[in-house]
């Protein structure tokens, strides 16, 4: 990809000297930019945005200042449409609870040690630089909880992480654009008992928590006092859901047990175990020659695949539709994914699906200046385009796509709030699938170039495609730093094995 290619010119991070406080403090209220309700009213000076005394935040932009563009979300959307932003047409604030973005297909690696965990979190300083240097361009750790697309502003809640000595606080931030690039959420289909039960595979905390449990019970399973029901309750690990996720993960889950396991926790090796449940055929989206192949491969990696409907998860089993009870020590679910609730809760026209309605210029019409990209949207029906998978090469390219878009809006003079109606926004987005690839463990993976599930073109399976799927995830990988660090994790693991440490 260009862009990845590109983005190796990014320059170091340069130091986050802007203090994010700063919105609540005072002092800064003399800045045009920052408006505490407190400095507005002091100053007699109108203040648009409606506060409440402990409300602040970021006020409109003046018709003389850069105008702003709001981004929600730090993910492959929102991190390629920012990284494409000019900064010196816009001043850039990204809203999101984590300051990095995920490389997501090499997440499954970090579970189990292949890979460390920062090697696939790429801070966002990183991807735009002008978040950490510009005078009007910021990065707000928080959520957004609210949208007033009348007034033009959205109103965000910090994120403390629990912390008992931090009180979370609101603020809102006016925006002249204002890109939507939430994502989606682990969807659990109601089932009870899964979000208490289960992990979920979607950012680095889950790898993290993934891999404690796993040390946690391998080592618990050692010692003295262990009941044998409980023994092997405890290494059995359950991977709910056969699409790309789930089956990477169970593939590096028994690569670790094969090799790992083996040596370091010599005494349980018998014991430990891997079960893979998935209502339909596994990688259903991939050609039917690779799909058993994968089947065939993990079985042979010692992975039971069982087909069947969870209905219920308790804390120690999960009961299938069938009334069959499954034990397990981990459970990490990978059923897919839908909508937020904050994404349900917008009230806007929905695609089918309940993602963001857009239109081919990934505007979302019924709102002047809002635009939604990523998992979280979806064409409207009214388009007569299907709703896009959701993808890190949609969002990437979506990303790319609006920059584009909306840099020549803001060269075009249509950069502030209201400004976009005799501006010429050139051809739609405009989709081609450049095929799907996964591992499945062992050295082997498989490689579907076909453009859809029913077109024609090119699948490998085996360690040619392996050999296909690292190499161009490690071009893909985002910065030359954690290019380097994916390689040396990659060679550590091979000569001396991963880190089994639980830290
Ligand atoms: C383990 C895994 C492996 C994958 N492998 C592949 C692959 O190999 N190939 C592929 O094409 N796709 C893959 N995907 C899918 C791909 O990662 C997603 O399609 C992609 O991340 C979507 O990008 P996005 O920007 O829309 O959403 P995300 O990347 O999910 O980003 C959403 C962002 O929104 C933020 N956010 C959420 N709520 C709020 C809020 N209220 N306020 C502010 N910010 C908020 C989140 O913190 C996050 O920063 C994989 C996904 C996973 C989980």
């Amino acid at each position: 990809m260009a862009w990845f290619r590109s983005l190796i010119h990014l320059s170091n991070l340069k130091s986050a000297a802007k203090s994010r406080n700063s919105i609540i403090s005072p002092s800064f209220t003399a800045l045009s930019h920052f408006n505490t309700g407190a400095g507005a009213a002091a100053t007699g000076s109108p203040s648009p945005v409606p506060r409440s005394s402990e409300w602040s935040g970021l006020g409109p932009t003046k018709p003389e200042e850069k105008p702003r563009v709001v981004v929600l979300g730090s993910g492959w959307a929102g991190c390629r449409l920012m990284k494409g932003l000019d900064t010196s047409v816009y001043d850039v604030v990204c809203v999101s609870p984590r300051n990095h973005m995920v490389f997501t297909p090499l997440l499954a690696s970090t579970c189990v040690g292949t890979l460390e965990f920062r090697s696939v979190a790429e801070p966002i300083g990183r991807i735009q630089p002008a978040i950490s240097s510009a005078p009007g361009s910021y990065f707000f750790l928080a959520n957004c909880t609210a949208l007033d697309p009348v007034k033009h502003v959205v109103h965000c809640e910090t994120v403390t992480d629990g912390e008992s000595n931090i009180d979370q606080w609101k603020f809102e931030v006016s925006y002249d654009k204002l890109v939507i690039a939430l994502g989606a959420e682990a969807s659990t289909f109601g089932i009870h008992g899964v979000g208490e039960n289960a992990i979920f595979l979607r950012e680095v905390h889950h790898a993290v928590e993934i891999r404690r449990k796993l040390l946690l019970n391998l080592m618990l399973s050692d010692s003295p006092g262990i009941s044998e029901y409980e023994k092997r309750r405890l290494l059995h690990c359950v991977v709910v859901g056969g699409g790309p996720t789930g089956v990477e993960f169970s593939g590096e889950l028994s690569d670790f047990i094969m090799r790992d396991v083996r040596q370091t926790y010599g005494h349980v090796k018998d014991y430990i175990h891997v079960t893979l449940i998935e209502a339909n055929e596994i990688l259903s989206s991939f050609d039917v020659r690779l799909r058993r192949y994968a089947t065939s491969q993990l079985t042979k990696s010692g992975v039971r695949l069982v087909r069947g409907v969870v209905r219920d998860v308790e804390s120690q089993k999960i009961i299938l539709n069938d009334g069959t009870e499954v034990p397990y020590g981990l459970l990490v679910w990978s059923t897919g994914v839908g909508p937020s609730s904050f994404v349900r809760s917008l009230e806007v026209p929905k695609s089918p699906g309940g993602r963001i309605g857009i239109d081919e210029w990934l505007r979302v019409p019924s709102v002047q200046d809002v635009f939604a990209i990523g998992d979280c949207s979806g064409f409207l029906e009214s388009t007569g385009k299907p709703v896009l998978p959701a993808l890190a090469q949609v969002a990437e390219r979506q990303g790319k796509y609006l920059a584009s878009l909306l840099n020549s809006i803001g060269k075009a003079g249509g950069g502030h709030a209201n400004c976009t109606k005799d501006i010429e926004f050139g051809g739609p987005f405009v989709y081609k699938h450049l095929g799907s690839m996964a591992t499945v463990g062992s050295y082997k993976a498989l490689v579907d170039l076909r453009q859809g599930k029913e077109g024609k073109g090119l699948s490998l399976a085996g360690f040619i495609s392996w050999f296909i799927w690292r190499s161009a995830y490690l071009t893909r990988v985002i910065s030359w730093r954690n290019r380097f660090y994916v390689a040396i994790n990659w060679l550590t693991t091979f000569v001396f094995g991963r880190d089994i440490s639980r830290i």
